[in-house]
C-alpha cells in the first residue's frame, strides 16, 4: 500500500490544532487533523470563557456568524476573596461589554471545538477522528516524518507534524523536548455544570438577556492549597470548578471531588447554585509553568503549540486564545516555509521567534516569576491566613459599634500585619507579588 503523505499532520483538534489546520488548509496545503475523540471536543473541558480577539484574527467575521456556539457574552467579571463564611469582592461591569463587538463569551468545548475544527474541515483539512497518535515516525537522520496511529495501517507521513495534543503531550515527551511536568508546574481542576432555569440565573446574577458574569474566587475554598475557583454563567447552567496545584493536592491528601463539594457548600456559593442539578462532572490538568517551563517550540519536522508547550496565562484565565494564536503562527510559518521550498529546522525556527515575540511569549514572560513566587509562599498562610484576615478586617470595618474608629482601624492594621508575617511581611509580600506579575 502506498504511503499516505501530506504537507502537515496536526495531532490534536483542540483550539491549537484546529487553528493550525485551518491556517494551512486555507492556504491550500494538504493537512490531516487527527484527534483521539469521537469528534473534536468530545472529551475536552475547560472553565468556559473564550475571547473574541484571537478568533477574529484567525477567522475574520466568524464571531458574528449565526452558528458561533456561545452561551452568554461576558459583561461583568468579579474576583472574590473568600473567608470560611464571608467574601471581600471586587469586580467590573461595563455597558460597553454589552454590545458588538463583544469581548468574551461563556461556552462549552463540546460545542466550540467541533465548530472550530469544522472551519478547518471546510477549508480542506482531512479529519481523522477516533484515532490516537501513538508515536512519531523518524527517518535515519532523526527528522520527524510522520506519526504512528492506533489504526491498522494507520501511519501518516508529512513534511511537518504539528504537535497540539494538550497538556499531557506524549509526543513532546517522546521527542524529548519536555519531561513529565513536575507537580508544581501543573494544577488539577475539577468542574461541574449545574443546570438552573434561565430566569433564575438572570435574577441571581442581575443579568438581562444574554449578558453573563464570571466570578474567580480564592481563599478558604482551596483548603490551604494554592488554588483558584471559578463560576461562570451559561444560558441555562452554571460552570463551577476549582483548580489546585498538584503538588499541594499530593501533600494534603484531599480528593478533588471533596474539594468541589466543599466549594458548593460555601455560604457565598451555595445560594448561587441552590436548586440546581449537576449535569456533568469533569477534571483536567492546567499547565502553570509559564515562560520558564516552555520547551523548544520547533525542530526537524515538527512544531509544538498550545498547552503541549505550557502556553497558559493562568493569571488572566487565558489559554484558548494563546493556543489558537500559537496554532495560527505555526500554520503561517509552515505555509511560508512550504512556499520557499525550505522546511528545514532553521526555517521552522521562525515559528518559535514569532511566538516569543508575540503577546503569547510576552505575556508568559511577564508572569515568569509567578510559579516561583507561589511555590515560595506557605499556601496556608496566603490563602487561609491573609485572605481570612482581610475578611475579618472587612467585617470589623463594616461593623457599627460604639468603639472609636481610630482604635478599630489600628487593630485591623495590626491583625493584617501579623497575618502577613510581621511588620515587613506585608510590604515584602506586596513587592514580591508585584514582581511576580511583572516579569
Ligand atoms: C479547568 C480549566 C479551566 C480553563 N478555563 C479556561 C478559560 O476559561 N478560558 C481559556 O481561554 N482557557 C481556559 N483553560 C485553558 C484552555 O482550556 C487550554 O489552554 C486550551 O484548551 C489549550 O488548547 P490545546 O489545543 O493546546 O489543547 P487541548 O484543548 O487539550 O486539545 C488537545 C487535543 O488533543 C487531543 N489529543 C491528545 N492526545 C492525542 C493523541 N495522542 N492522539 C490524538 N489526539 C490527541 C485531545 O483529544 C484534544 O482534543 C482552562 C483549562 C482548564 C483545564
Amino acid at each position: 500500500m502506498a504511503k499516505e503523505h501530506f504537507d502537515a499532520v496536526v495531532v490534536g483538534a483542540g483550539p491549537a490544532g484546529a487553528a493550525a489546520a485551518y491556517t494551512m488548509a486555507k492556504a491550500g496545503l494538504s493537512v490531516v487533523l487527527l484527534d483521539r475523540g469521537e469528534f473534536p471536543g468530545a472529551k475536552n473541558m475547560f472553565g468556559g470563557i473564550i475571547y473574541r480577539h484571537e478568533l477574529e484574527e484567525l477567522i475574520p467575521g466568524c464571531t458574528q456568524e449565526r452558528t458561533f456556539p456561545v452561551e452568554r457574552h461576558i459583561t461583568e467579571q468579579r474576583y472574590w476573596l473568600l473567608g470560611p463564611e464571608s467574601v471581600v469582592s471586587i469586580g467590573h461591569k461595563h455597558e460597553r461589554f454589552n454590545s458588538e463587538p463583544y469581548n468574551a463569551w461563556s461556552t462549552f468545548r463540546v460545542k466550540f471545538d467541533p465548530w472550530l475544527a469544522g472551519k478547518a474541515e471546510e477549508a480542506g483539512a482531512l479529519p481523522i477522528y477516533q484515532t490516537v497518535a501513538t508515536g512519531l515516525i523518524r527517518d535515519r537522520s532523526g527528522r520527524v516524518i510522520g506519526v504512528h496511529t492506533d489504526r491498522e495501517d494507520g501511519d501518516l507521513y508529512a513534511d511537518v507534524v504539528v504537535i497540539a495534543d494538550g497538556v499531557n503531550s506524549l509526543l513532546a515527551e517522546e521527542l524529548g523536548v519536555h519531561r513529565t511536568w513536575r507537580p508544581d508546574e501543573v494544577s488539577l481542576a475539577v468542574k461541574e455544570v449545574i443546570a438552573l432555569p434561565r430566569e433564575t440565573i438572570e435574577e441571581r446574577f442581575n443579568l438581562e438577556g444574554r449578558e453573563g458574569t464570571t466570578i474567580e474566587f480564592l481563599g478558604a475554598t482551596s483548603q490551604g492549597m494554592t488554588g483558584l475557583g471559578f463560576l461562570y454563567t451559561n444560558r441555562e447552567s452554571i460552570s463551577l470548578g476549582i483548580g489546585v496545584m498538584v503538588s499541594d493536592l499530593m501533600r494534603s491528601g484531599v480528593k478533588p471531588y471533596e474539594l468541589l463539594e466543599s466549594v458548593k457548600a460555601h455560604p457565598m456559593i451555595r445560594r448561587l447554585i441552590k436548586g440546581g442539578e449537576t449535569k456533568e462532572y469533569s477534571a483536567h490538568m492546567i499547565p502553570e509553568g509559564a515562560w520558564r517551563s516552555m520547551p523548544k517550540l520547533a525542530g526537524d519536522g515538527w512544531v509544538i503549540c498550545g498547552d503541549a508547550a505550557q502556553m497558559v496565562n493562568f493569571v488572566h484565565r487565558e489559554g484558548t486564545n494563546l493556543a489558537m494564536a500559537s496554532g495560527r503562527m505555526a500554520g503561517e510559518t509552515i505555509v511560508e516555509a512550504k512556499a520557499n521550498g525550505d522546511l528545514s529546522a532553521q526555517a521552522l525556527a521562525a515559528y518559535e521567534r514569532r511566538v516569543r515575540e508575540s503577546f503569547v511569549g510576552k505575556d508568559l514572560k511577564k508572569i515568569q516569576r509567578m510559579p516561583e513566587f507561589l511555590a515560595s509562599q506557605d499556601p496556608k498562610q496566603l490563602f487561609d491566613g491573609l485572605i481570612g484576615a482581610l475578611n475579618e478586617a472587612a467585617f470589623r470595618f463594616f461593623t457599627v459599634d460604639s468603639r472609636p474608629k481610630a482604635q478599630t482601624h489600628k487593630e485591623i492594621m495590626q491583625d493584617l500585619i501579623q497575618a502577613a508575617g510581621g511588620p515587613g511581611g506585608l510590604l515584602r509580600l506586596a513587592w514580591r507579588g508585584w514582581r511576580a506579575i511583572n516579569g
